[in-house]
């Protein structure tokens, strides 16, 4: 799955088997039999199932999942001798832990036996389960069953251990047609004179989570490669958005199928889009969901990072196919099986189809981001227990994906892309069909490679946090002797200098100035001495930059790293040179004015994604660590840094250029507007928006998406209504993103008061509530935002529903203010929404840790910025 938003943190502590949720050990299905009839009219559905059971024990008890069901008719019946006969069922319904029992009057053999189940359900308004979307024309029948929402569609052993076949049947309307797992066998007419029945091919073995139903005017762009039948699914009118997605996908396939030993598993590949659904993107297998945004692209307009989204989103679901659909871990506490190898695996057949998008330095952003979320002391592990669907819910976060995502690239790196390769497909052909563990996977590895792997695996994801790396050298002769040491790194201070006994086997990769040529080193101590022939002026800790931890120099090699930076280190080494500096601003070990002078140092850089993480904390520096009375020279020290970066790239694209030259023009442009509030710049926002209102095709999106933004922040109602007009208009649904979060830019509070009532009112729907976090990031209008949303939580939770309200607990760690930081605490306490209580903690140390910064860094930065006033 890919959340919308991934949830920045979790915690360790949880509150272990608090309703002791899973389903007792004695029954397993072998195969459902399910028969779906849906009334979209009277959004309803009714169903019928048979499962063929084996009970591993006698028994007149039969334990399944079910929620908001209602049973007509159960019956079991043994087929074990002479047991024929079927018996009616009592079932005694337990809402708490969503479950059903079946219970007969006759005592079942062990072996195999039948339940027949009638039922009916309510296709629902909350996106998951079985539930109803809605496009301006008409409804549509459509399912989200991960992690635990397939017992809300039909009464099953909603456990991903219990991977059984599924064979499925709908009966639809007339017009209407049908997508599922497997292919349309048969069709035929009835039952009645509106209906057609659609039967599909059985599944493989499958886990009940990954089963799809889809069910409207679908229309379809048919492709393939390999053999393998792929088709692109949207509502009619959305059909010209989806070339793109079939090309990507094409090609993705391409190089799955040659990288895997084990071909795609399933025998047909359906990408299906439509309006409603709550999380980014779903790996059901063969038959995969999207939001609008996550697929759609109108190929004439669409920006650079709009096009890598969907095409990255796309490569996240189909490596899914394998890592997840094929092999699936055995419980809910280790999904980063799932997904940090779905986000791991998913920048490779981007590389290849796409080089000029530079995936390879893109994903080492993806691992500052993991340290990042890593750093706070209530971080939770890689791997971390989890029982009640809120708390399961909640571990889909940026540890699964991000860290767990990283640690594997480090491994990746450590053994050789081709070692790694044999041992993921050994893994995977060992598994097929089945489930995994942690150590089914580390121990695969470790014996594939011959090295250490096991011991590296478990210290990284049995331990929260993640180790920064101090790199100390000196030249005696023509040897450089170095030193390493290792600690946890935390974003709060005081608790680092404290020390903790962590300890992490790391991989290391050295990268000595005399020779330039990589060594390695495992650091398995809390300090180490090792020696390298040459005499190195410097030695850099983080050769390839696929290391998860972070490196720490003294300033006099910092200073050389990045003086040297352009001929000494690939994009992605250079890129991790900032990222590093700026974990010690962090916690104090260095002073935001060096920081500053380093980031001088690279003012040459070209690359976009350096230049991003160049860029990544001026909003935080702008917004919270700079005083009010600093602010004017702190604009324009950005102004003096970036100016001559964006005349270097010119103004306007130039033909041919490469598409993210343009992107990193518009990121130029937005900070140099946005920090550096360049008035020229801001009054180009607006002449820019004027033309893009009139002639959206006109004009480069990356650029625009900037520009609505920028003359937001400096714009009025007025304009806010031409933005709320043009929302409504928008053809495509990066344009609607444009317009929708925009409006959450505007300073006035009076407009901040409209923007909660749009998104909360019946013209946005619920899977775009997140767009309510724009105005409460926005420094200039948080505290109005924050009461508003206080006020209006009612109404939030009601249109997010139970299972992603949750979600908006992360507001709590918006704030780098003590009092809101109280406040938003004990708002969220007091609603006790379940699986929040992890997210609150992670919460209140991101507030600290941006409190912490400014206390430590704010006089400093005050000194450094003299010379600009
Ligand atoms: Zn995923």
């Amino acid at each position: 799955m890919r959340r919308m938003y991934i949830l920045a943190l979790m915690s360790l502590a949880t509150c272990l088997g608090v309703l002791g949720q899973r389903l007792p050990e004695t029954v397993t299905p072998e195969s459902y039999d399910l028969t779906f009839a849906p009334d979209l009219a009277k959004a309803t559905f009714s169903g019928d199932e048979i499962i063929h059971v084996r009970l591993l024990q006698p028994s007149s008890t039969i334990t399944l999942n079910a929620a908001e069901l209602e049973f007509q008719s159960a019956t079991v019946s043994a087929s074990g001798e002479g047991q024929n006969a079927s018996q009616s069922a009592t079932v005694t319904l337990d809402a708490a832990k969503e479950q059903a029992t079946l219970t007969v009057g006759k005592q079942l053999p062990a072996g195999e036996a039948e339940i027949h189940i009638r039922f009916t359900g309510t296709l629902n308004d909350k996106l998951r389960g079985f539930y109803l979307s809605r496009s301006p024309r008409r409804s549509y029948a459509v399912t989200q069953f991960e992690s635990t929402d397939a017992r809300r569609a039909f009464p099953c052993f909603d456990e991903p251990a219990y991977k059984a076949v599924f064979h499925i049947t709908l009966v639809v309307d007339k017009g209407d047609t049908a997508i599922s797992n497997g292919s349309i066998v048969s069709d035929a007419a009835g039952p009645g004179e509106d209906k057609h029945t659609l039967k599909f091919s059985p599944s493989p073995k499958m886990s009940s989570y990954l089963v799809a139903m889809l069910v409207g005017d679908f229309v379809c762009r048919e492709g393939g490669v390999d053999g393998i039948p792929i088709r692109v699914c949207s509502l009619p009118e959305k059909k010209e958005m989806t070339a793109f997605a079939l090309r990507a996908s094409e090609n993705i396939l391409k190089y799955y199928d040659q990288y895997y030993t084990a071909k795609y598993p399933y025998k047909k590949l359906d990408h299906i889009v439509f309006p409603d659904f709550a999380a980014g993107a779903m790996e059901n297998a063969g038959a995969i969901t999207y939001r609008d945004s996550a697929l759609l692209i109108d190929e004439k307009t669409a920006s650079f990072d709009a096009k890598q989204e969907v095409a990255s989103v796309i490569a996240h679901e189909m490596a899914h196919q394998w890592f997840g659909d094929l092999v699936t871990m055995k419980w809910w506490n280790d999904i980063w099986l799932n997904e940090g190898f779905a986000t791991w695996m998913s920048d490779k057949p981007l590389e290849a189809w796409q080089p000029e998008w530079h995936t390879e330095q893109q994903e080492i952003l993806g691992t500052l981001r993991a340290l990042n979320t890593d750093s706070l002391p209530s971080v939770r592990t890689i791997r971390a227990n989890a029982e009640t669907p809120a708390d399961i819910q909640a571990l889909f976060d940026g540890i699964a994906y991000g860290k767990a995502a990283s640690v594997l690239r480090m491994v990746e790196a450590y053994v050789g892309p081709e070692v790694f390769r044999k041992g993921v497909n050994a893994y995977l052909e060992k598994h097929a069909y089945a489930n995994a563990t942690a150590e089914d996977f580390w121990n695969q590895i470790a014996e594939t490679s011959g090295k250490p792997v096991d011991k590296i695996m478990k210290s990284f994801t049995e331990q929260a946090g993640a180790p920064l790396v101090t790199v100390t050298s000196t030249c005696r002769g023509d040897t450089t002797r170095i030193t390493l040491t290792q600690e946890r790194y935390q974003s709060d201070a005081a608790m680092m200098d404290a020390g903790s006994n962590q300890l992490w086997t790391i991989p290391v990769e050295l990268l000595p100035s005399a020779t330039g040529k990589p060594s390695e080193f495992l650091l398995t101590k809390k300090k180490d001495t090792l020696e390298l022939p040459g005499c190195s002026e410097w030695v850099y800790g983080n050769a390839g930059a696929r290391g998860y931890y972070r490196g720490s120099y003294d300033p006099q090699t910092f200073a050389k790293l990045s003086a040297g930076v352009e001929t000494a280190f690939t994009p992605e080494e250079r890129l991790r040179i900032p990222g590093d500096a700026w974990a010690l601003v962090r916690v104090g070990r260095m002073k935001i004015g060096d920081y500053l002078e380093l980031l001088g140092r690279m003012q040459a850089e070209s690359s976009r994604d350096v230049i991003r993480v160049m860029i990544s904390h001026f909003p935080e520096i702008h917004d919270n660590y700079v005083s009010a009375a600093d602010r004017p020279a702190f604009e324009k020290w950005v102004r003096d840094f970036f100016k001559p970066m964006a005349q270097k790239l010119g103004d306007t694209p130039v033909a041919g250029e490469a598409p993210e030259r343009q992107a990193l023009r518009a990121d130029l442009f937005s900070v140099l507007a946005n920090y550096g509030r360049d008035p020229e710049l801001i009054a180009k926002a607006r002449s820019a928006v004027a033309q893009y209102m009139s002639a959206p095709e006109s004009m480069d999106f990356s650029f625009a998406g900037r520009a609505l933004v920028v003359a937001a922040m400096n714009g009025d109602a007025a304009l806010y209504d031409q933005y709320v007009a043009h929302l409504k208009t928008a053809k495509s649904p990066e344009e609607y993103g444009f317009y929708l979060r925009s409006l959450g830019a505007f300073p006035d509070k009076a407009l901040t008061r409209r923007t909660f009532d749009l998104i909360l009112g019946p013209e946005v729907k619920s899977q775009d509530m997140f767009m309510l976090f724009y105005p409460l990031v926005n420094y200039e209008t948080q505290p109005a935002a924050w009461s508003l949303f206080k006020s209006d939580f009612a109404t939030i939770k009601q249109k997010a529903g139970a299972s992603e309200a949750p979600t908006f607990a992360r507001v709590a760690g918006f704030f780098c203010d003590a009092g809101l930081r109280d406040d938003s605490q004990r708002f969220f306490a007091k609603q006790k929404l379940p699986g929040t209580e992890r997210i609150l903690k992670n919460q209140m140390d991101e507030v600290n840790a941006c409190i912490q910064v400014r206390d430590l860094q704010q006089k400093n930065l005050s000194a450094y910025l003299l010379k600009y006033r």
